[in-house]
């Protein structure tokens, strides 16, 4: 706590004063009565999930300074006010010292996605005060947390508008320049992968006269930069729903290209098949290890992915590879690729490394913020 860690465990809890319930705010004192932070209260593992070290009211005008702050660092960070870009985070959780609450811009609509009780109660005033800091750049704010919020609260939370007119399903929105289809009912997170829109930009760097396979390709981000210059495109992903959309968001771009082909496949059987066909590989698959007692296995997964398109991969080749797993550290997956690069005996050099963008920022105290793990690698 003295190191303003956003977490508390439920063992590190001396005792608990009164009963809160689930979502309720509650102080945190020392064992010697000393106001230590507030936060929502959670009967899970993580028992309060801190939103101030400074004794505070979590009243909306609290809230509203919060969503202020958060919305003045991505205008200084250059991400707010983009005339080719309108898809961007306004509130990454513990980033922003709002642990629980997601808040997503696209174009004129926010999604916000709530992780904790404490967030999904507020919801409607959070909708308020996102729709007043952003002065009228968004029209609606979208729910989608049902999918997110702890099952054994039994909320009961359905997804739907909450602020502002009917956003509809999905929108056409604008990022680098290209235009996306993102879907927010359906699609997974909010809708779309926010968090690769510099890496998906460093990729158009290297993909000139590339032959490029975009494994875990979702609707397609990292393949529509690559189709500014690769000589193929090759869209991978076992959602169809995906492929579809992956298909519409390169049309939108680039018009009926033959270069691009968008493939429903299982990774694993798609790659023990493939032969040498490309020399630009990206492997974006979903996190391997939500919990700490799947690393392990997660570990092994990410060596045995990587070890197959390395060995598969052109001579030359260069593979775009990330972990998005939350316990995996960047160390532990370096050291996956370590292992997969020996196993395969091919001379392999680490050309950079990629991370989150600068709205999905990395709180110092909580270094679990840096779940986004990327490097860049040569293989000769
Ligand atoms: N790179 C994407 C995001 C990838 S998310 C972007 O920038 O938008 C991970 C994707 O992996 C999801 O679309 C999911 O459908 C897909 N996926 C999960 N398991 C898979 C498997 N076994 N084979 C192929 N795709 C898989």
């Amino acid at each position: 706590m003295r190191r303003y860690h956003p977490w508390i465990f439920s063992g590190a809890i001396g005792h608990t004063t009164g009963s809160p319930a689930e979502g309720d705010v509650v102080e945190v004192n020392a064992s010697d009565g000393t106001y230590l932070a507030t936060g929502h209260w959670s009967p899970g593992s993580i028992a309060v999930r801190i939103f101030s070290f400074i004794k505070c009211d979590a009243d909306r005008e609290f809230f509203l300074g919060k969503i202020k702050a958060a919305y003045n660092y991505r205008l200084i960070a250059g991400i707010a006010e983009r005339d080719d870009t309108d898809t961007w985070r306004l509130i990454h959780g513990e980033g922003d010292g709002l642990p629980g609450l997601i808040v997503d811009i696209y174009g004129s609509v926010a999604v916000l996605q709530a992780h904790s009780a404490g967030f999904w109660h507020i919801r409607q005033m959070i909708a308020e005060l996102v729709t007043e800091v952003l002065e009228g750049r968004i029209t609606s704010v979208y729910d989608k947390s049902e999918g997110t919020l702890p099952f054994m609260a039994h909320l009961g939370a359905l997804n739907g508008n909450l602020a502002g007119e009917d956003p509809g399903s999905s929108a056409v929105v604008t990022e680098n320049g290209f235009k996306f289809r993102v879907d927010w009912k359906t699609g997974q997170k909010t809708g779309f992968f926010i968090d690769q829109r510099d890496n998906r930009e460093l990729l158009s760097k290297y993909s000139k006269g590339r032959n490029v396979l975009n494994m875990f390709g979702y609707t397609g981000g990292f393949s529509v930069y690559a189709m500014k210059n690769a000589a193929l495109v090759h869209t991978v992903d076992s959602s169809a729903g995906a492929m579809s959309l992956a298909d519409e968001n390169v049309k939108m771009n680039f018009g009926d290209d033959p270069r691009h082909k968008a493939v429903t496949a299982d990774a694993f059987s798609y790659l023990a098949e493939m032969k040498k066909d490309y020399d630009l590989i990206v492997l974006d698959p979903p996190a391997f290890a939500k919990h700490q007692n799947v690393l392990t296995k997660a570990l092994q997964g990410y060596r045995r992915l990587n070890a197959i398109a390395m060995e598969r991969i052109r001579p030359g080749g260069m593979l775009f590879t990330f972990s998005c797993s939350q316990v995996v550290s960047r160390d532990d997956f370096r050291r996956s690729l370590f292992v997969a690069a020996a196993n395969t005996g091919r001379t392999v050099r680490i050309v950079d490394q990629m991370g989150q963008p600068a709205d999905h920022p990395v709180n110092i105290y909580h270094p679990e913020s840096e779940y986004l793990k990327g490097f860049i690698l040569h293989v000769e």
